[in-house]
């Protein structure tokens, strides 16, 4: 493959933004290659400014459960945009897109748009504390929230990826109220809440863990903290930024039955544009300004387009059997990489909820962040090259997981298939 209009742009692109990108993992640094820009992209498939095609495995990181260009969202934004882009004002459109979240997930009752993941889980932070006046808050290892500075603590894919515990910049009384416990360990979270319950404000979690890998909860962790929060008095989180409209129309909370205090949504609920969201029941929300004292606010929150495009997107989303359709089209490629891996005498586990996948070059069953560092990241690196060159994209992290949307199909699934087959066996 050609890449010479990308290594144009990229150097361009170096010189005017920090490392040529405006989120670090798309620089594909840890596997020590350079970025594919993108010219534009239908379906399933992504086309790079040299005019190679990909079958897109990384669906925007997690937006795109429809694939590129759903003619019901293309539409609704050319509709929305013969009334203006944006007003500072309230619309019909926001609380349309309230009333199907609130429909689709039970336990919210009410709901505030923002404009990203990050600013969903840092309004949720302060909610919590301001509810109940306690600084605490507990958060998992290898779960990322966002960048703000409290959550950014052993956060996952994108610092995993770099290697740095946390960031510069973020003073260590940020971060001294921010307690990190390995993932799907209930008895050391029931240690700490044993010991310091009555301190914690929240505890945040992602309830299928997207970003290390993909992690499913083991039996009885997310019951273990519901019951212990609500004993606290403390507030669950659920942060289901990935998970929410994507593992089921209800999120991770409807599969796994468990009813969290406050619920962070993103990705999926922008239909591909910027949008956050977090909810919880009425008692709960009514705590935010202006009806009560925990201020936040945005200039673009509830933007016309955006939410246009929101509404479009869940529409489809809650056609019978969507969800079903979606998940057999994941189990066959999670089938096929494992008849690979094992074809090719390679050791690797694949875990999968949903339309999620996360493949790990590692021979441990992975159910948490020091599981999935025991992964050959020299062995991920070799792969994604390979990958890339026979025109699969995934994304160029060993801990981001793999999304399928509804626009790929048995063809390109056994496609994808072939490729890793070929490439294991030069591994
Ligand atoms: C992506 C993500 C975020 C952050 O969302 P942004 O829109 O990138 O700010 C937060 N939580 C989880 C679980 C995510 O996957």
């Amino acid at each position: 493959m050609n890449y010479e209009k990308s290594h144009k742009l990229f150097e361009r692109a170096l010189s005017v933004i920090p490392g040529g990108v405006n989120s670090p993992v798309r620089a594909c640094k840890s596997v020590g290659m350079e970025p594919v820009f993108i010219d534009h992209a239908d379906g399933c498939m992504i086309f790079d400014s040299d005019g190679n095609s990909y079958i897109d495995y990384i669906g925007s990181w997690g937006p795109m459960i429809l694939g590129h260009r759903h003619p019901s969202i293309i539409e609704a934004i050319e509709s929305v945009l013969k009334r203006g882009t944006s007003f500072g004002a309230p619309t019909d459109l926001e609380i349309e897109l309230a009333e199907m979240i609130i429909n689709a997930v039970p336990s919210i009752e009410m709901v505030r748009m923002v404009n990203s993941g990050t600013e969903a889980t840092m309004s949720a932070i302060r909610l919590a504390r301001g509810i109940t006046g306690r600084d605490t808050i507990v958060k998992f290892d290898g779960c990322y929230h966002g960048h703000a500075d409290t959550l950014l603590v052993e956060a996952g894919s994108g610092v995993a990826t770099l290697g740095i515990p946390g960031s510069p910049g973020v003073p260590e009384s940020f971060v001294s109220h921010t307690l990190s416990l390995p993932y799907n360990d209930i008895d050391a979270f029931k240690k700490v809440m044993s010991e310091q319950s009555e301190k914690i404000a929240c505890v945040i979690v992602e309830p299928v863990a997207g970003n290390m890998g993909l992690v499913p909860p083991v039996d009885g962790f997310l019951e273990a903290l519901r019951e212990l929060t609500e004993k606290s008095g403390s507030i669950l989180i659920f942060d289901e930024v990935i998970t929410g409209f994507r593992v089921a129309f209800g999120g991770a909370q409807s599969l796994y039955g468990i009813s969290p205090d406050i619920t962070c949504l993103g990705k999926i609920i922008g239909g591909g544009l910027p949008v956050g969201a977090y909810g919880g029941k009425n008692e709960i929300m009514s705590h935010m300004a202006p009806q009560g004292p925990v201020y936040q606010a945005g200039t673009l929150s509830g933007n016309p387009v955006a939410m246009a495009a929101g509404i479009a997107a869940l529409l489809q989303l809650k056609e019978p059997g969507f969800y079903d359709s979606l998940e057999e089209k994941a189990s066959r490629l999670a089938a096929g990489l494992e008849k690979a891996v094992k074809k090719a005498g390679k050791k690797a586990a694949i875990n999968q909820v949903g339309s999620i996948l996360g493949f790990f070059f590692t021979d441990k069953e992975v159910k948490n962040y020091e599981d999935a560092k025991t992964c050959d990241l020299e062995m991920f690196s070799a792969y994604y090259k390979g990958m890339r060159q026979k025109g699969i994209y995934i994304a160029p992290s060993q801990f981001e997981a793999l999304f399928v949307s509804a626009a790929h199909e048995t063809e390109q699934i056994d496609a994808t298939i072939k490729a890793a087959e070929e490439i294991l066996g030069e591994l």
